[in-house]
């Protein structure tokens, strides 16, 4: 599953600037900024204000009232937080020599810094951290692993999953999980979650979550695949019945649980509605479009 998983985000992932360094005050700055803005917009934002301040050295040197200026008109949210910034940046330059402490604790000492952003500079910067448990990884792992609604438990899984030393690509590729694939209406087979073959929820059709708590729509639903069916259909005259299956789900094999059977019962419901039409030809099952 860790290999899975690194490897699926390794291929492809959300892009942000911040992704591309490894520079802890740059990183800062974005984790900040990130929690209370949309992601999207803080890019401008962060941009701007390594313009603006690109060293944490120069952060402290400025004026705290221009910090502020430039945190309200780039409608970052609580002015509290640019004040903090730069109240950490002038704690890097007096207490650790213009150089970033290293690890969740220390990093904790800086203003404003709780444990999450702690956390989350040390891995993305010193590949340092501990495995992260945000409101998205408590999604992902209560899915996958079927654990209870319970923080130790949500802890504990959530540090054994971690492969050691690897906390820089491990909490951005389980953070991208839940942001794009196991969202509160999951995606798991539009954003080719790796782990299907041995997530809970994907088997039973239970998506559920402690932020999810009725059940939300699913991208595997019914719906989703009667829509498939007809666009194959219409791009090809016929199929035959397991070729079809292949083409709809990464999941079917023709005796499984989602194979001809399932398929067949999909096809009769299309059937009925008069949108398909299903004949047996020389022991083969051949779909078409009506
Ligand atoms: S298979 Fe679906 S529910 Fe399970 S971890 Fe992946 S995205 Fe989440």
């Amino acid at each position: 599953m860790q290999a899975a998983l690194i490897e699926w985000y390794e291929a492809d992932h959300r892009d942000y600037p911040w992704r591309q360094t490894d520079d802890p005050y740059e990183i800062l700055i974005s984790e900040v900024m990130s929690q209370q803005t949309q992601l999207d917009r803080v890019i401008d934002a962060w941009e701007d204000f390594l313009d603006e301040w690109p060293t944490a050295e120069s952060l402290a040197a400025a004026a705290r009232g221009d910090v502020v200026a430039f945190w309200s008109n780039h409608s970052l949210g609580y002015n509290n937080r640019a004040k903090y910034l730069h109240e950490a940046a002038t704690q890097v330059k007096a207490d650790y020599d213009g150089t970033f402490p290293e690890t969740p604790d220390e990093l904790q000492e800086l203003m404003g810094v709780g444990p999450y952003t702690a956390n989350a500079v040390a891995s993305f910067a010193f590949n340092n951290g501990d495995a992260v448990v945000d409101t998205n990884v408590k999604r992902v792992l209560y899915r996958a692993f079927d654990i209870p609604d319970d923080d130790t438990a949500f802890t504990k899984t959530a540090a054994d999953l971690m492969p050691e030393n690897r906390s820089r690509v491990w909490n951005n590729a389980i953070m991208e999980l839940g942001g794009v694939a196991c969202e509160k209406a999951p995606n798991c087979d539009t954003a080719g979650c790796p782990w299907r073959k041995w997530c809970n929820a994907y088997e039973t059709r239970d998506f559920t979550a402690p932020d999810v708590p009725t059940q939300p729509s699913f991208d595997g639903s019914r719906r989703q695949f009667r829509g498939r069916v007809i666009r194959l259909l219409g791009e090809h005259d016929e199929m035959e019945l397991d070729t079809l299956g292949h083409r709809i789900r990464v999941d079917y094999t023709p005796d499984g649980e989602y194979g001809q059977e399932w398929l067949r019962g999909l096809l009769s419901d299309l059937s009925d509605d008069g949108l398909v039409q299903v004949d047996e030809e020389d022991n083969q099952v051949i779909a078409r479009l009506h």
